[in-house]
């Protein structure tokens, strides 16, 4: 008799649990006033890797070894390019990846044109929704990145107050992808737009190494790359077999926990990341990069 209460008991805890979730699927989101670039994936083992500016040149042979290493990323691309690259936003897509909003012309949004016009503002991410939603239907959370992380708060309050942009989750930042930093001629980090630029030059190895040692050095992190470059889809033939050697796993954004805190039921209080005075007086319209790797090679 008392096995048939406690299976009773459990039934009906079960059918809560069930209840409570369903209750929780009534999320909402809001654009923040600062980059947000805390996800805590440092000493997870989990990447997030992270492909702005595209589709483009190397949007193809990304998505090939993506498939070879069944792993899963996020697409922040710009609304210029989908328009163009029909067929590979198609692939991002239908390859299981997740397709984030970066604008549509790049522009830098913590410029006073965006105060002065705020319409100008709503339309740049706005144009890019509208081309990536028919794509995102069934999902819960938008992702939105800045162009060259340029943010100022007041964009945030703009946004806020269209009620199909609120729903987005940003500005997000990343842990790795920053400068090249050189240490005793090892490279620990780098950023593949600087590493193919006219200045450097520096190979699809090299670079490579710059993000492996940047992101084990973290044990984890959202590393920033571009698709645009075929040299980064060369430089990925590298570090992906690397990576995947020593442990690491992949993830998407949405997979995140600490991104979670920007969910809130309606009602609820807004989750506010903790910036100290110190932060807020030095920010400049850009991420701090406060997580950044130790030399310890
Ligand atoms: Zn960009």
């Amino acid at each position: 008799m008392n096995i048939i209460k406690i299976l009773v008991l459990i039934c009906f805890l079960g059918l809560r649990v069930l209840a409570f979730k369903g209750f929780n699927s009534f999320q909402s989101t809001e654009f923040q006033q600062y980059n947000i670039e805390y996800f805590s994936l440092d000493k997870t083992y989990n990447i997030a890797l992270t492909f702005d500016d595209g589709p483009g040149k190397g949007t193809e042979k990304i998505l090939n070894l993506l498939k070879k290493y069944n792993i899963k990323a996020t697409f922040f691309v710009l609304g210029s390019q989908v328009k163009t690259h029909a067929h590979l936003t198609n692939r991002i897509v239908s390859e299981g990846h997740l397709l984030a909003n970066h604008s549509y012309t790049h522009p830098q949004l913590a410029k006073n044109t965006y105060r002065l016009h705020p319409e100008l503002l709503i339309q740049e991410l706005q144009k890019t929704h509208a081309l990536i939603k028919p794509y995102l239907d069934h999902k819960n959370d938008y992702y939105f990145r800045a162009p060259y992380a340029s943010w100022f708060e007041a964009n945030a309050k703009i946004l806020n107050q269209d009620p199909e942009l609120r729903k987005y989750i940003g500005p997000i930042c990343w842990d790795v992808g920053r400068k090249i930093e050189i240490y005793e001629d090892q490279f620990i980090d780098a950023a593949d737009w600087e590493c193919w630029d006219k200045n450097h030059r520096f190979t699809p190895k090299e670079c490579a190494s710059g993000y492996f040692n940047a992101l084990d050095n973290l044990k984890g992190g959202v590393a920033l790359m571009h698709d645009i470059h075929l040299k980064t889809a060369d430089m990925l033939e590298i570090l992906l077999p690397e990576l995947i050697q020593q442990g690491y796993s992949f993830v998407t954004l949405e997979q995140i926990q600490e991104l979670k805190k920007y969910e809130y039921e309606t009602g609820d209080l807004i989750y506010q990341p903790q910036v100290d005075s110190i932060e807020n007086s030095q920010y400049k319209g850009r991420c701090l990069l406060k997580n950044k790797p130790k030399i310890q090679l």
